[in-house]
């Protein structure tokens, strides 16, 4: 039994359906500028831009919401656009980006921010070279959206009520410190260029970082990562010269036999429309690899229902779905995590809807800085505390990192027991005994 459900993509003047926007005409959608110049990132123009099609509980409800972001608020009219209006409570966009108060529940008292220690393993601000081969080069810090849960909430975009940012000197000036230690390490080969977001770097700064990564002898592969193409892609269909600068990079790449790709972030079909499909469309034309790096998120993606329409779509549009990341442990979105046997159900029936190049790995990035492991690859495993222990031998050799799942999937007797921090502590020692991980294992 098979559907075809993937290949439904939205089109028409879907945004018509907004009041504010009903006399927008196509041209005007479709240039990025118009949707960079009415993205909306206060909560009074949000509230007019919905007034009328959405309950005034609603409105109160994000209001309040607001006070509690570790992120700011940007959304673009596209994004706007897309969500369910009808029933914003439960829309996996809305969701994603839109904090209502009501939906708020109690931080796990693991959690905390830059949860994966990236300013631990950066040599220079900006930079965190974890593994062996690979650094992650952080290049600006605002994004055409802010999602509610990013995993940077330390440093990206503004000063929120509840997080006072840490400046990683994310600008062009610290670029040089950066590039002189990739020069400087021979076993690094591949760099993400990321933030932030790319799609923030003006053409000229795109080629720019493009073009002094790959002429570095040691230097094999880069990546730009952006959510940019889920968001708004008008961006690669409207601006030229971006798209110009980025296809160099490429051309030189491939020139110097070297390996350049887009890593991009969509995390649920709806994301995907027919305006998607025709800016992968453009991309592929000039031959680049884009692929798909999704957070499993509780009222986004998590059944496997919805993840298998992802997949199925990104493959469609000619995007590979590359990663599924259990979503890190991080303050203030306690809502959206889900637990590791959620994500450990959903590959099993992913894996097998197609081929395997377009299947993704679930990952867990371990907390602590022991990167990216495979979901299923945990020491131990107790459902009922909700702790996984994890090892990484490969990149910290003799350390263990653990993961705590969300609040909302504990029972009540184990909810209070986390609260208690000697009850906590135990658990903690529990797990680790059980995993057997040895006494010469360190926590990260
Ligand atoms: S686009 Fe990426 S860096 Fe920006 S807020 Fe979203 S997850 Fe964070």
């Amino acid at each position: 039994m098979y559907t075809l459900e993937h290949r439904e993509l939205q089109e028409g003047e879907f945004w018509r359906e907004i009041p504010v926007f009903a006399k927008v005409s196509q041209n005007e959608f479709l240039d990025y500028k118009w949707q960079i110049k009415n993205s909306i990132s206060d909560l009074i123009k949000l509230a007019e831009t919905i007034k009328g099609v959405v309950s005034d509980d609603f409105i109160v409800a994000i209001s309040k919401g607001f006070h509690f972001a570790p992120m700011n608020v940007r959304v673009t009219p596209y994004l706007l656009s897309l969500i369910d209006w009808n029933d914003p409570w439960n829309d996996p966009i809305r969701k994603q980006f839109i904090p209502v108060s009501t939906q708020l529940i109690e931080d796990h008292p693991m959690l905390t921010l830059d949860s994966l220690h990236e300013q631990k393993d950066a040599p220079v601000s900006g930079l965190t070279h974890r593994y062996i081969d690979k650094a992650l080069f952080l290049t600006v810090n605002a994004c055409p959206v802010y999602c509610r849960f990013c995993t940077r909430s330390y440093a990206i975009g503004a000063d929120t009520e509840t997080v006072k940012k840490v400046d990683l000197y994310l600008n062009s000036k610290h670029w040089e410190n950066a590039f002189q230690y990739i020069e400087s390490r021979p076993e690094l080969e591949d760099v993400v260029i990321s933030g932030g977001d790319t799609y923030n770097l003006s053409a000229e700064a795109l080629k720019k970082i493009g073009f002094r990564l790959l002429q570095m002898p040691n230097i094999q592969r880069i990546r730009f990562a952006t959510k940019g193409l889920a968001v708004m892609p008008m961006k690669i269909l409207s601006d030229e010269k971006w798209l110009d600068a980025l296809t160099e990079v490429f051309l030189l790449g491939r020139k110097l036999h070297k390996q350049v790709a887009i890593h991009t972030h969509f995390n649920n079909a709806k994301e995907i429309t027919m305006i998607s499909k025709r800016a992968m469309d453009k991309l592929f034309e000039r031959g680049i690899t884009i692929r798909n790096q999704s957070v499993l998120l509780r009222g986004v993606n998590d059944t496997y229902e919805k993840m298998q329409l992802l997949v199925k779509r990104l493959s469609y549009i000619n995007v590979q779905p590359y990663y599924v990341f259990q979503h890190d442990m991080v303050k203030g979105v306690e809502d959206l995590r889900t637990c590791v046997k959620t994500a450990i159900e959903i590959e099993k029936n992913v894996r097998g809807v197609t081929a395997g190049f377009n299947t993704p790995t679930f990952v867990l990035d371990a907390p602590g800085g022991g990167g990216k492991r495979c979901i299923h690859s945990y020491e131990y495993y107790n459902r009922e505390t909700g702790v996984s222990v994890y090892t990484a031998p490969s990149v910290k050799p003799g350390k263990y990192f653990m993961y705590f799942d969300p609040f909302h999937s504990l029972s009540e007797e184990i909810r209070q027991a986390w609260r208690d921090q000697k009850k906590r502590q135990q658990m903690c020692l529990d797990a680790i005994y059980h995993s057997g991980v040895g006494a010469c294992s360190r926590l990260a």
